[in-house]
């Protein structure tokens, strides 16, 4: 269910319809629009009698919402959601490029690339300290000596952190290095993790699950909102089908899909959506044409010898055609590059 209060409500009657919600044993959650401040109510089983709650001061009306996702639904936020990283925004007319190594393999290696792509233009950097890997014998990451790399690489660049958490145990860890956390496709539907990140006050960048529907992206998301973080970003990476030109099938369908019921910003990432870097760019150009909020890109400077991904990283010749490329896609489309 979701209240919304009118335009001229009080800071004060918000707090009433709150407390009246709580009394009556639900979760209410303000969100705070431009026009007006909606209430999402949650922990309820079925509808909640709105009788008690549309005759208080302030309330304009009361909507029952049907989609099983609540908090990240457009009828709880009519207005797109803007993500701050660190100061960069993600999700407004600004285009964001996240762009790194798969894994994080030295100080030098990570430094390097970082002043590659930032050189380009990318504003957000991405590295992997803790790998989910396929097989139990591939390179795993480098772990807390790889979160410290990458601090360092914020210090020497300036560029904010992008990196993945792998389980609830690690969170503080990776929170005291990291400026968003990023939970990747095999845990999507980590329930745990989910509601742990729900508890943080930081970023969190949500790929799709390779075999999820949108639907379950959203309401993974949702786990996060009902704890009280807000701060989610979707990422589509592919998912799996019965196709073998590509490693995954990339599904742009999904971002007007996903902005049309929701208010949270998706980036692309189309490294994990082809797994080869051919096929990079042009997807690039595509996701960015659908309206995605921006990119999550791999890059390395000899992916050749890459301990990950290295088929998928794009040579930083080739990084700096996309960047130059989608500078100029992004006033087509009425946005900022
Ligand atoms: C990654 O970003 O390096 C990664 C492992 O991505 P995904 O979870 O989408 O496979
Ligand atoms: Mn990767």
């Amino acid at each position: 269910m979701l209240i919304v209060m009118d335009a001229a409500a009080t800071p004060e009657e918000v707090r009433r319809v709150v407390e009246t919600v709580r009394r009556l044993g639900f979760e209410a959650h303000p969100i705070p629009g431009a026009q007006r401040t909606a209430i999402g109510v949650t922990g309820n089983r079925g509808t909640v009698e709105p009788a008690a709650i549309e005759n208080l001061p302030g309330v304009l009306e009361v909507i029952p919402v049907t989609a099983p996702y609540k908090l990240v639904s457009r009828e709880a936020k009519r207005e797109n959601t803007v993500v701050s990283i660190r100061g960069v925004p993600v999700g407004g007319n600004k285009l964001a490029v996240i762009a790194g190594p798969c894994a994080v393999e030295s100080e030098t290696q990570a430094i390097e690339i970082a002043r590659l792509v930032k050189d380009a233009g990318a504003t957000l950097y991405r590295g992997g300290a803790f790998k989910p890997r396929t097989s139990p014998y591939s390179f795993q990451g480098l772990g807390p000596e790889g979160l410290k790399i990458l601090s360092k690489v914020r210090s020497e660049t300036g560029l904010p952190i992008v990196t993945e958490v792998l389980d609830p145990e690690s969170v503080d860890l990776v929170a005291e290095h990291a400026d968003c956390l990023q939970v990747g496709a095999r845990n999507m539907q980590n329930f745990t993790l989910l509601k742990r990140l729900g508890r943080l006050r930081k970023p969190i960048l949500l790929k799709r699950g390779m075999a999820a529907t949108i639907e379950e992206l959203l309401l993974s998301a949702e786990y996060m909102l009902a704890e009280g973080n807000y701060e989610v970003v979707l990422c589509e990476r592919g998912v799996r089908t019965f196709v073998n030109h590509t490693r995954n099938t990339l599904d742009l369908s999904a971002i007007p899909y996903v902005q049309r019921i929701s208010h949270l910003p998706i980036l692309v990432d189309p490294s994990h959506g082809t797994g080869k870097r051919q096929k990079v760019l042009p997807l690039s150009r595509a996701a960015i044409a659908a309206g995605a909020d921006g990119l999550v890109v791999e890059v390395h400077n000899h992916p050749e010898a890459a301990l990950s991904d290295g088929p998928q990283a794009l040579l930083p010749s080739m990084f700096a055609e996309l960047m130059d490329q989608v500078r100029r896609l992004a006033p087509v489309l009425g946005r900022t590059a």
